[in-house]
């Protein structure tokens, strides 16, 4: 390390990046509550098996993108890039399966050692939840409900589209593989190299590959339709009714698959072409099999990741959350005087600040270019009483206005509560609004 850098691919975040990451998390949150879901925690990094073991060797994420290494006792250990493999474990490990069902909501950091650029780091960070323990399609329907609304709330549904497929049961995609490995055997000279690597490994994928030459054979492969199992086809039909009923709009997309080994049935992204090749913000499906394959009990699931990165950049850039009320103490005795004040406007949930510093006449401009929707002057009145002069910030310059809002309604409560200067002060400002 010759100078001082942050590593390539992960980012600082100030400012507007900073609030937008706190938006698409906050509202995350608030609309998980809708749907009844709880937030778990789980470890950052877990060994390299439950890693390697559950999103399938072969997998994209594993062969190359994985960030292990062997901590001081030897052991191999994996920063977790994507949650719902330690989700699984804990399920398993941690006793949590005496809950189930569960729905579950997390949201954090996750890693993957890939070539960075807009929309792709190395150090990301994802919104997950997952609804474990649930075989009905009712409980694809909520899920997927709840990331709609999530983005609908988010201001972004207009620009995301919903794809949705099926990637059937362990018949139907065994018929499936079969009839892509025709398919693509036959025009193997036409694929590109990665994908003819695939073709022997895992054919499903060549379907979610991104290169140009790869496209149009894409485009001729065969859909899943004429092999799905009756089964297979009852849980689709039952997934796309309940996403009519419950509004919830998406095209169909016959060759859609997941980069993971481990989906089952439904399979799902949010895709927009706002953001170039990035173009996938939220996406999941059923993984019925992977609990059980863990050597946990089979246990049926569904879930999502959300890139909160990309959802962020969707978004209409973040009004800052204002000062409330900036104090602006004229002397040292009106300091001691504010010091009260904040703590009891703070205590009524009120943002509030004391510029203490600079010359007295220069502080109001303090305040506003600080952000401060409003100005409290605290100078001495009549001797030994504070006198309180409000100012609105953002209305004509010099003129003192009433408040009659929250501030407003907070400041007189603090007032009426308290005696001495604080109320004396108090009812000098009600009768001096102006
Ligand atoms: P992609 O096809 O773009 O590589 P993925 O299929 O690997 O995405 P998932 O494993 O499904 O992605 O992860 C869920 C979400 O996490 C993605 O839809 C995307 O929004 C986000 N995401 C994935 N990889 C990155 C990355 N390297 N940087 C930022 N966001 C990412
Ligand atoms: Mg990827």
């Amino acid at each position: 390390m010759s100078k001082l850098q942050a590593v390539r691919g992960t980012q600082d975040m100030i400012g507007d990046a900073a609030a937008r990451y706190d938006r698409v998390v906050d509202e995350f949150r608030a609309v998980s509550r809708l749907f009844g879901f709880r937030p778990v925690q789980v470890p950052v990094f877990e060994f390299t098996g439950v890693f390697a073991r559950t999103l399938g060797e072969t997998s994209d994420v594993v062969a190359k993108e994985m960030y292990s290494f062997q901590d001081r006792g030897g052991e191999g250990l994996t920063l977790r890039p994507e949650f719902t493999a330690g989700i699984a474990r804990a399920f398993i490990s941690a006793g949590w399966q005496h809950m189930a069902p569960l729905r579950l909501i997390s949201h954090g950091p996750v890693f993957r050692y890939e070539r960075p650029q807009k929309g792709r780091f190395r150090q990301f960070h994802q919104i997950d939840a997952e609804i474990i323990g649930s075989a009905e399609p009712a409980a694809d329907v909520d899920l997927l409900a709840f990331a709609a609304l999530l983005l609908d709330r988010l201001g972004i549904a207009d620009g995301v589209a919903l794809k949705l497929n099926t990637l059937g049961d362990a018949a139907t995609r065994d018929a499936w593989r079969g009839a892509l490995v025709a398919h693509f055997t036959a025009n193997a000279d036409a694929l590109s190299a990665d994908s003819r690597e695939r073709l022997a490994r895992n054919p499903l994928r060549i379907l979610d590959s991104k290169a140009a030459e790869d496209r149009a054979l894409i485009d001729a492969a065969p859909g899943i339709d004429a092999f799905l199992s009756s089964d297979a086809g009852a849980f689709f039909a039952a997934v796309q009714r309940g996403l009519e009923a419950s509004g919830v709009a998406f095209v169909r997309d016959a060759r859609l698959v997941r980069g993971l080994d481990y989906y089952r049935h439904t399979a799902f992204e949010f895709t927009t072409d706002r953001l170039g090749a990035q173009g996938t913000v939220l996406a999941g499906g059923r993984y019925d099999g992977l609990i059980g394959s863990m050597a946990g009990p089979d246990t049926p699931a569904v879930g999502w990741a959300g890139g909160i990165e990309r959802l962020a950049m969707l978004l209409a850039p973040a009004a800052e959350v204002p000062i409330e009320l900036s104090l602006v103490p004229a002397d040292a005795a009106m300091e001691t005087l504010g010091q009260r004040l904040l703590h009891l406007l703070r205590g009524h949930g009120i943002a509030a600040d004391m510029i203490t510093s600079g010359a007295h006449g220069k502080r109001y401009d303090r305040a506003r270019k600080a952000g401060s929707a409003r100005a409290l002057m605290l100078q001495p009145h009549d001797g030994a009483i504070a006198a309180v002069r409000l100012r609105d910030l953002h209305v004509v310059e010099g003129k003192t206005t009433p408040v009659r809002d929250r501030v407003g309604r907070a400041l007189r409560t603090v007032f009426r509560a308290q005696d001495g200067e604080i109320g004396n002060a108090f009812s000098w400002i009600i009768h001096h609004p102006d």
